[in-house]
């Protein structure tokens, strides 16, 4: 004889245990699904029965206050069909409400899971997208820029000369393609899609000594090294869901117009990101033995300075806290960042533009 797996609710506790129903001519016969147990016998008098739609049926009975049998086994809601009673369907907008509900708790408790992993989710994406192709994000805003930029052989040596100091030996990320000076007054330092770092004329002149622009510049390298543009793309763009998500499709993030490229250029990473690229920051200080407190005096100056602040330090209140991180505590025999000369000629790599 066929039993039907089903599920029965003894109306006291919310336990379901499960049983085989047999349908016999007479009535329904519950068996413990484990065993040959009996466990009730439902006549076809006194027999409820309602299809739920997509085969799952209830069965309640007259002499079993509270009970409920429940089963997803569309045949036993076939095998039914011959005791006689009458099948009572929930109504269809019922039905429809019932499948509603279900669908938008799932949908909610998606979008609940993606936003919840959004941090994570972004940065382990941004990782898989070639910096080449990322480049091509920033392909506008750096053509627009190549006009500013300020090309002084002698800036350009200090320049190389500070990023071969402050480079990982085996870093397990992209390193920055370039570094490159902006001639512009306002304070600013960031990071260009692709990896280009890029520094204002305002952040050299508002600097005191090499320390504070090998600082922000080891902050930078680390915002490249651990992807955080692609990963703040693509953060955005799940958020304002223009773009599906794909792993290995890239190209809804290509159409960029130069609005979108400026916005890129302005970004403002979370506070997780400016975190963890501080703490790279120090490593790589600490490790070319550059003092630290060339670092934390320009953020300690920037502070007070406050109508002047860069978007990824303004972007955050707790600067006190990046502060107290950032310490002073540097490992002996600390060295400057440039020679005497090297700063200089970096702090004029825009002379020969100025009018
Ligand atoms: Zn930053």
């Amino acid at each position: 004889v066929r039993g039907f797996p089903a599920e029965l609710y003894d109306g006291q506790s919310a336990r379901a245990r499960p049983v085989l129903v047999i349908v016999e001519l007479s009535g329904l016969r519950l068996r413990a699904a484990d065993g040959a147990d009996e466990v009730g016998y439902w006549p076809a008098e006194g027999l409820e029965l309602e299809a739920l739609g997509g085969g799952q049926l209830h069965a309640r009975h007259a002499t079993a206050a509270g009970a409920l049998l429940s089963s997803a086994d569309p045949e036993l809601a076939a095998a039914v069909a011959a005791l006689g009673r009458p099948l009572r369907a929930l109504p269809r907008g019922r039905r429809l409400i019932r499948l509603g509900l279900m669908l938008g708790g799932a949908i909610l408790g998606l979008v609940a899971l993606i936003y919840a992993s959004l941090p994570a989710l972004s940065r382990t994406l941004a990782r898989r997208v070639p910096l080449e192709v990322e480049s091509r994000l920033g392909f506008q805003i750096e053509s627009l820029m190549e006009k500013r930029y300020c090309r002084s052989p002698t800036a350009e040596a200090a320049l190389d000369d500070l990023l071969t100091r402050l480079a990982l030996p085996a870093a397990d990320g992209p390193t920055a393609a370039k570094v490159r000076v902006l001639d512009w007054d306002v304070t600013n330092a960031f990071t260009l899609p692709g990896g280009t770092v890029v520094l204002t004329r305002g952040l050299l002149a508002k600097a005191e000594g090499p320390g504070e622009i090998a600082g922000v510049l080891a902050h930078e390298l680390e915002h490249v090294r651990q992807r955080h543009v692609m990963a703040q793309v693509i953060r955005s763009s799940i958020l304002s869901l223009g773009w599906s998500v794909t792993v290995g499709d890239f190209s809804g993030l290509m159409i960029v117009d130069p609005g979108t490229a400026f916005a890129i250029a302005n970004q403002r990473f979370s506070r997780a990101d400016e975190r963890a690229a501080d703490a790279g920051a120090l490593l790589r200080l600490d490790r070319a033995r550059i003092d630290r407190a060339g670092f934390a005096a320009f953020f300690r100056r920037l502070q007070a300075d406050s109508d002047n602040l860069p978007a990824w330090l303004s972007t955050h209140p707790a600067s006190a806290e990046r502060l107290q991180a950032i310490g002073t505590a540097s490992p002996p025999g600390a060295t400057p960042a440039l020679t005497d000369a090297a700063w200089t000629a970096l702090r004029s790599a825009c002379a020969e533009r100025a009018p």
